[in-house]
């Protein structure tokens, strides 16, 4: 080895681990390095043979293509041993040899060297890559470019954005490869000031028509929440390609709007556009069809993923057991469960999640039972899921047995979703100090959220005292809703305690705190139906209101009674005299009831907690009309089914 090696060698940290000459090399190395060490090249070609100065022209030449035909070869050799290199001493070795020679300055092994370091798994080191790229004596926007690429998918997304900033100090031009890895570092950690300046570069370096490059940069302005920014962009692309449409639907998904999410599947395929979905499209589709509730559409993109041979990808099947789940509909869940090859422990994780967040509580720990005796390894998804369904079955034993194996026997360190359901289950036991002992002697600091579900059993076993103390805990994480303050005005209301409720309303009005209005959505052959209280803006509001007023009759004869005072959907309630409000799921059941077949099911979303009123009228409907009536409220779902809730009358 030439003595530059030396000093190099020594800098480099994963060098000094590994004694080089101790190192047994593998054949093919040991010849090539042979070679290397019997003919130092470098010297050959920078100090002429004094001889040879001498010798006739022809001869010269002759020594000299000689020597270039010599160096491609070993570089040829280098290459292809960078290409098949899978152990990490033939690595360091490799290393040794490119900073120890001439090669440490031909841009091609460089970057064949560096690509393999910070891009191929198994040999991929951002650190150790690193390491190299400061050895390279002149590095070229195209080993920024890879440092970069490497870095937009590391855990140090920044630092790909310092990268670029050194590759411009160095008056590198980059290229729209350079600026695209520079973005999609700026996507990772939400840089949308870095994007613009990129975006300013594109603007200046002439790339404005570059789809990928409009494309990347429009998912960091979805991404940063600016939708309108993005939708611009997206205008701009010349060729929308799968990608570019991808990411617009993602647009719509981040900033809740599911429902424009949906609309792109046609819009996309359409004549005037041409753009095939692909996978990723029918996992965002999956996507918005669980949020919005939304099975037909669901069943149709299920039709595509089957039709278009995506059934096989694990993720897929995952999406459509949790989309499924999400519409209520768990026998087309569990069919997709039942098909998959390869079940991991998502696939178990949503299943039993589904099982449980459905009512079905016992199912779901039978599941789990199951899981474990096929070998896979729960994780806190898992435990979510196992945990809610002892919930939702009254469990306490169970959960709680369950709740002390997870660290002990899986490792698997309880979060606040985990607490929540603990919380959950001994707030529907009546178990309310005890649920509260249990929030404060939490490792980790409480959410609202867990607070909220407390809250919500305060309201349901009449505590107004705790509650009021829940709701202190609420205001001191300054996380207090609209809709605690209707919870707590419920509390006082199921308490009786006027004085109380009266103070919480006019604190409101004084701040002028609106509520949330509820919502409740029903879909009907791809057309999503929306209903505020008391609406009149649906086309066909008076058949509605009419299709209300019969059904009222007839649950009358069936002993409901409409319960509007007992609970409070929000402030305006009273001022607006309850016996003629209309609360939005009453609504939405009644068109189902009257724009759908007899022994349709009705599927209705809410974006609230349902009130008993509604619960009742629903659960009083389903044996009467002799319907099954599934509606999602804000936490979980009821299935009305001849009578009864599969909630239990606990939500
Ligand atoms: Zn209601
Ligand atoms: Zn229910």
């Amino acid at each position: 080895m030439t003595a530059m090696s030396q000093p190099l060698r020594s800098n480099c940290s994963h060098l000094k681990d590994h004694n080089i000459s101790s190192t047994r090399f593998s054949t093919s190395l040991a010849s090539l390095f042979k070679t290397w060490s019997d003919q130092p090249l470098v010297r050959h070609s920078l100090n002429h043979n004094p001889t040879t100065l001498n010798s006739p022209q022809p001869h010269h030449q002759q020594n000299q293509t000689k020597l270039i035909s010599y160096t491609q070869t070993r570089k040829e050799s280098l290459l292809s041993l960078i290409k098949s290199c899978t152990h990490k001493p033939h690595l360091l070795q490799i290393h040794a040899h490119i900073v120890g020679s001439s090669l440490i300055l031909d841009s091609t092994v460089c970057f064949q060297f560096l690509s393999l370091i910070s891009l191929s798994p198994p040999l991929k080191n951002l650190t150790y890559s690193r390491q190299f790229f400061d050895q390279i004596p002149k590095p070229n926007a195209i080993h920024y470019n890879t440092m970069i690429r490497a870095y937009s998918m590391s855990d140090f997304p920044e630092e790909g954005i310092y990268m670029y900033r050194d590759l411009r100090r160095r008056g590198l031009g980059g290229n729209p490869l350079t600026l695209s890895f520079v973005i999609k570092c700026c996507v990772r950690v939400k840089n949308l000031l870095g994007g613009i300046q990129v975006q300013a570069r594109i603007v200046r370096d002439g790339h404005q028509s570059d789809s990928r490059l409009l494309t990347t940069l429009m998912d960091l302005y979805s991404i940063c929440g600016k939708d309108d920014d993005a939708c611009k962009l997206f205008d701009e692309i010349p060729h929308r390609d799968t990608v570019a449409w991808n990411v617009l639907i993602s647009c719509c998904l981040h900033n809740s709007r599911s429902r424009d999410a949906l609309g792109l599947f046609d819009i996309m395929q359409s004549e005037t556009y041409r753009c095939q979905p692909d996978d990723v499209t029918c996992l965002l589709m999956l996507q918005a069809c669980a949020n919005l509730n939304a099975l037909e559409f669901g069943e149709r993109v299920h039709k595509y993923i089957e039709e278009h041979g995506y059934i096989g990808a694990s993720k897929l099947c995952n999406s459509l057991i949790t989309m499924y789940s999400r519409c209520g509909c768990l026998d087309n869940a569990y069919e997709v469960f039942k098909g998959m090859q390869g079940k991991n422990v998502v696939s178990w994780s949503a299943m039993i999640i589904g099982l449980a967040v459905n009512g079905y509580g016992r199912e779901a720990i039978e599941a789990f039972r199951e899981m474990q005796r096929t070998g896979v390894l729960p994780d806190e998804q898992t435990f979510t899921g196992v945990l809610s369904a002892c919930s939702h079955c009254g469990l306490v034993d169970e959960a709680m047995n369950i709740f002390d194996r997870m660290s002990k026997e899986f490792g698997v360190v309880p979060n606040v979703h985990h607490y929540g359901c603990l919380v959950d289950l001994l707030g529907r036991a009546g178990r309310l100090d005890q649920a509260y002992q249990l929030i404060m002697s939490m490792d980790i600091k409480p959410d609202s959220k867990i607070w909220r579900t407390l809250l919500g059993a305060c309201k349901i076993h009449n505590h107004d005292t705790l509650g009021e103390r829940v709701f202190g805990h609420l205001m001191e994480l300054k996380a207090q809703e609209a809709g605690d303050y209707v919870l707590l005005m419920n509390i006082y209301s199921s308490a009786g305690n006027w004085e109380k409720l009266a103070e919480v309303r006019k604190f409101l009005k004084e701040k002028a705190i609106q509520t949330t209005p509820g919502c409740s959505t029903i879909i009907l052959k791809g057309t999503v139906h929306e209903f505020l209280v008391d609406d009149v803006s649906h086309p066909r509001k008076d058949e509605i209101y009419k299709m209300l007023d019969e059904i009222n009759s007839q649950l009358k004869i069936a002993g409901y009674v409409a319960d509007v005072s007992s609970e409070l959907h929000n402030m305006g309630d009273e001022e607006k005299g309850y016996a003629l409000s209309y609360h939005s799921e009453k609504l939405a059941i009644a068109f189902g009831v009257l724009a759908t077949p007899p022994g349709t099911t009705i599927r209705v979303a809410k974006n609230l907690r349902t009130c008993v009123d509604c619960h009742n009228f629903a659960m009083i409907l389903s044996g009467v009309y002799n319907r099954k009536i599934i509606v999602r409220d804000r936490t979980r779902f009821h299935h009305f089914w001849e009578g009864s809730c599969s909630c239990n009358g606990y939500w």
